[in-house]
């Protein structure tokens, strides 16, 4: 029974206990005792006892939560030791909608430290492995997220991503994940990175999967004044061809250097798959896409560095007593934020300094702006645009520790349509070398349904295999 339990979606679950043959205590403990037993370093927290379930259309599901979400009463410490500990008094908007639709929270997953990262190893909670291959990185930021989905320990989980950290795990993890249109999804309650970027998003097995889950994500809320109503419903995805769909490819980019070979060989075969269903496939320029990636490491630690400036030993999680109260604060940031966060909290304060704003923050709010433009153009003559998620499969814990420019180079592909807003999402295409590819399709705002029937239409005709690495797990 563990075995067949193992080997259903999570919609698969859901319809099992619907129709009576599978009971939701059994299908919570299964995840539970999986959850509870794992040696990927995926979780920062389990639930003991299976919460009270609402009944609802996700069927009892049990979800595991990135730990940025605030859960009340349950530790949140998004990856940071300036939070250890720390349990809020209330529960994020995007976690009490799921819960509203009846998927009980089975734990959270570790992170990079304040969701700064592309290999989760920015974490105070250690590093989490891959369960491809135990000696590499499942990405980041949300890398609990994507090990555990890849590797069974839960059905699925909700991530977030600013720069690339629902889609980059996803892919360096073999799962699917999907990045919303910016304000769909209710920012409430997730402990702040950059809060223009911020979205939170599905990590699933399959599509089918990730559709089930946003439909009962996304809603305006008004306690998030930049969230927005998704204008209709959100649709279970049936497509199974891509006829008269166009597909641009930003040559210039994808053919660029820094791509490994294999990833390049899965992106094309993906290609060659979506002419097959019916698709044109056409060449398309992101001219400031390489602009793109420092506009972005401007405005991200830019706005980090105003989100971070609460954690001052006062008001939340860690304080280290020092003998004056300036002392304290310095005394507690030095030992609570990590190496990481302290850089990005340096570079924004820098970039907003007065004498420098416009050399900076300026000048890449302007990127930005151009950004959107250019992709806004691609939109009107194609219906979306597809990339490789990542340049490079999985790789190894430790490889890029000492460079954050060769790990900020991870978001390549990914960031435009962070600046832009724009929603995208990453399926697995193949495997390179016995680790996952990932490829990443995007539209405009509010596209979410047809990118949907798109990726069902290719994951079908792709057909990837996940079993080996739900295994792994431990
Ligand atoms: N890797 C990117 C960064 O480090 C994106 C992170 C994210 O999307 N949260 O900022």
């Amino acid at each position: 029974m563990a075995d067949d339990i193992q080997a259903l979606s999570a919609a698969a679950a859901a319809a099992a206990i619907a129709d009576g043959g599978l009971a939701r205590a059994e299908l919570f403990e299964h995840y539970r005792a999986r959850a509870a037993a794992d040696e990927l370093n995926a979780f920062t927290w389990v639930a003991e006892d299976e919460p009270t379930v609402i009944n609802g259309p996700l069927g009892g599901v049990p979800l595991a939560v990135k730990d940025l979400f605030c859960t009340e009463g349950i530790p949140s410490q998004a990856g940071s030791k300036i939070l250890e500990r720390y349990c809020p008094p209330y529960t994020a908007t995007a976690v009490a909608n799921l819960a509203a639709a009846g998927a009980p929270l089975l734990g959270k997953t570790n992170q990079d430290e304040f969701a700064m990262g592309s290999s989760n190893e920015n974490s105070a909670y250690g590093p989490v492995l891959n369960p491809w291959d135990r000696s590499r990185v499942p990405g980041g930021s949300s890398g609990g997220s994507a090990a555990a989905v890849a590797a069974g320990l839960a059905p699925w989980a909700l991530g977030t991503d600013t720069g690339g950290s629902i889609r980059q795990p996803a892919s360096l993890c073999g799962i699917v994940g999907l990045k919303p249109t910016y304000g769909a999804v209710s920012r409430y309650g997730m402990i702040a990175f950059a809060s223009s970027l911020d979205s939170a998003g599905p990590l699933t097995r399959d599509v089918t999967d990730a559709a089930l889950f946003y439909r009962n994500l996304v809603g305006r809320d008004s306690a998030d004044a930049t969230s927005v109503a998704f204008p209709g419903p959100i649709d279970l995805p049936t497509s199974e061809r891509l006829d008269g769909i166009t597909l641009a490819v930003p040559t210039a980019l994808v053919d660029g250097e820094g791509i490994e070979a294999g990833v390049r060989e899965s992106f094309e075969a993906s290609l060659e798959t979506a002419r097959e269903l019916g698709a044109t496939i056409v060449g398309c320029e992101i001219p400031s896409a390489p602009y793109a990636l420092s506009a972005y490491y401007v405005i991200a630690p830019a706005e980090a560095s105003s989100n971070l400036a609460r954690f001052d030993g006062v008001r939340y999680g860690l304080r280290t007593e020092a003998s004056t109260l300036d002392a304290m604060y310095t005394q507690t940031r030095h030992d609570g934020f990590g190496a990481e966060v302290k850089r990005r909290i340096l570079i924004g304060t820098y970039a907003l300094s007065s004498g420098y704003y416009d050399a900076y923050y300026g000048r890449a709010q302007r990127v930005r702006t151009v950004v959107s433009r250019e992709l806004a153009e691609i939109f009107t003559k194609a219906d979306f645009i597809a990339t490789p998620t990542s340049p490079t499969v999985a790789f190894r814990l430790g490889e890029r520790t000492a460079d954050p420019l060769a790990m900020y180079l991870s978001d390549l592909f990914t960031i435009p349509m962070s600046l832009a807003g724009t929603p995208a999402i990453s399926i697995p295409s193949g495997l390179s070398e016995g680790l996952p590819v990932g490829l990443q399709i995007c539209g405009p705002a509010f596209s979410e349904n047809r990118i949907l029937d798109a990726a069902h239409a290719l994951e079908r005709a792709i057909g990837f295999d996940g079993a080996a690495a739900r295994s792994g797990g431990v």
